[in-house]
């Protein structure tokens, strides 16, 4: 880690900190004091410092920026489709709609979502797009300028599908690449563009899609690949019953124990959903600290289950939270998520089941540790990467709610004073700074209605 070098440039005070340290540091009033992009100080009482641009924190709870492990981006100009449908169904729905996803319509979708994620607190996302069509473009170059733009930090995953409905797999075949093209596509995006360093703004994972969309040879040399370069590795798993039907008929054996069969268990991998776990599983994925991107409200909208986050946590498998693509969470609201996984969890397993001070962190040091970057961000402490959200609760729906993380987490999502990312401010009172939203929900209406049109 650097040492901090440079003067103070900005201090937010007069506000409740919650740190998500590992020791569950809060003040009921304190400061938090950045020096470029780096967090110099934080602590109670007002800030040691004079004379450095200040952002007035009272009547605010200052928490870490939340850390979204899993997201379609895409899917931001697909979403009110298929409303009532099962994943399977609504997959088969929608692929004939992706088929139409361009650069140009990507670039739309991904300032849309990326907005409303900073608009949620939400400083780190990842992204897993495994959409390709012939005639796409450049797609992840369009989400990379798009994340730029709007200021995110972000883990976009090169995804893929190459088992199409004519070799027994889910998607239609005009939507499935081959697996040399699949590799190079990958080898250049990691080239390209990935990141390792401690400040990086953006990193490069390989995503395969799913059992039932790729195949294992995919799986297999996407793990080599992804180990060669050092680089994180992501799929779906465990997501639905129709899944675990899929790979006893065809693997004849459960999705985990299909993963550990291709390499794919270790602190490198993070899987989404993770929702039908037997036992044998959970010890699996957190002996290996395979990470795990709890994905609540999608769950709950494509009505798939829910995880075991208890069973997972008490067995010490790193576990964060996701949104899933917008297309199954229409609000993508990333401060929604540990509120859902909270009453998720405790409506299936009891009062005990997670506290409030555990749904944050699942939200911010929970979601770093999935991503590999817990050394960088998700807790506020000097010399970590000065990433932050300032939530207002002094108006009428949280002033008066005597614990300020119970009023974030169990409380409607509050507006945000502040979020900050690496140091600049992406959200000030409430509304993003880096791009108009205005044109913004403009263009997402027109790409929306296009994309549809094409499909008809
Ligand atoms: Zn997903």
């Amino acid at each position: 880690m650097e040492a901090l070098t440079n003067g103070p440039t900005l201090v937010i005070d007069g506000c409740a900190v919650a740190t998500v340290d590992a020791a569950g540091t809060e003040y009921r009033s304190g400061h938090a004091v950045v020096h470029g992009t780096r967090i110099g100080a934080v602590g109670p009482g007002p800030a040691p410092v004079r004379d450095v641009p200040r952002i007035d924190g009272r009547g605010c709870l200052l928490t870490p920026g939340l850390v979204n492990t899993h997201h379609h981006l895409y899917q931001w100009i697909t979403r009110g489709l298929a409303a009532d449908n099962t994943l399977f169904e609504w997959l088969t729905t929608l692929y004939p709609i992706w088929v139409g996803i361009d650069e140009e319509a990507l670039r739309v979708a991904a300032t849309g979502a990326l907005s409303a994620l900073a608009r949620t607190g939400c400083t780190t996302t990842s992204d897993h797009h495994y959409v390709f069509p012939r005639a796409g473009g450049d797609l992840l170059g369009a989400e990379i300028s798009a994340a730029a733009e709007v200021g995110l930090r972000f883990h976009p995953c090169r995804g893929s599908m190459d088992l199409g409905a004519s070799s027994g797999g889910l998607p239609p075949d005009d939507v499935v690449e081959p697996l040399d093209a699949i590799l190079a596509a990958s080898v250049d995006a990691i080239t390209r563009w990935h990141d390792p360093s401690f400040d990086s703004m953006l990193r490069i994972a390989l995503a395969p899609c799913s059992p039932f969309s790729v195949t294992g040879d995919l799986m297999r040399q996407s793990a080599v690949l992804a180990r060669e370069y050092g680089v994180g590795l992501h799929t779906h798993l465990a997501e639905t019953v129709d899944e675990l039907d899929f790979c006893a008929a065809t693997f004849g054996c459960t999705p985990a124990e299909y993963m550990e069969q291709l390499g794919w268990l270790g602190p490198d991998v993070w899987f989404a959903h993770a929702v039908h776990l037997d036992d044998a599983a959970i010890t699996s994925i957190a002996r290996s600290r395979t990470g795990v991107a709890h994905c609540p409200t999608s769950n709950g909208r494509l009505g798939a289950g829910i995880a075991r986050t208890a069973a997972l946590l008490v067995a010490g498998a790193p576990v964060g939270l996701g949104v899933d693509g917008a297309a199954s969470n229409e609000s993508s609201s990333m401060i929604e998520e540990p509120r859902n996984a909270l009453l998720y969890a405790r409506a299936v397993g009891g009062p005990r089941s997670m506290s409030v001070r555990t749904a944050l962190e699942l939200a911010t040091i929970g979601g770093a540790r999935v991503l590999g970057r817990e050394a960088e961000i998700g807790s506020i402490a000097p010399g970590k990467l000065a990433d932050l959200a300032l939530w207002r609760l002094d108006g009428p729906a949280h002033a008066g709610i005597d614990d300020p993380v119970a009023a974030l987490i169990l409380g409607s999502p509050p507006p945000l004073a502040a979020v900050i990312v690496n140091g600049r401010e992406v959200v000030r009172d409430n509304e993003v700074r880096t791009v108009d939203e205005r044109a913004v929900g403009l263009r997402v209406a027109r790409a929306q209605r296009d994309l549809v049109a094409k499909a008809r």
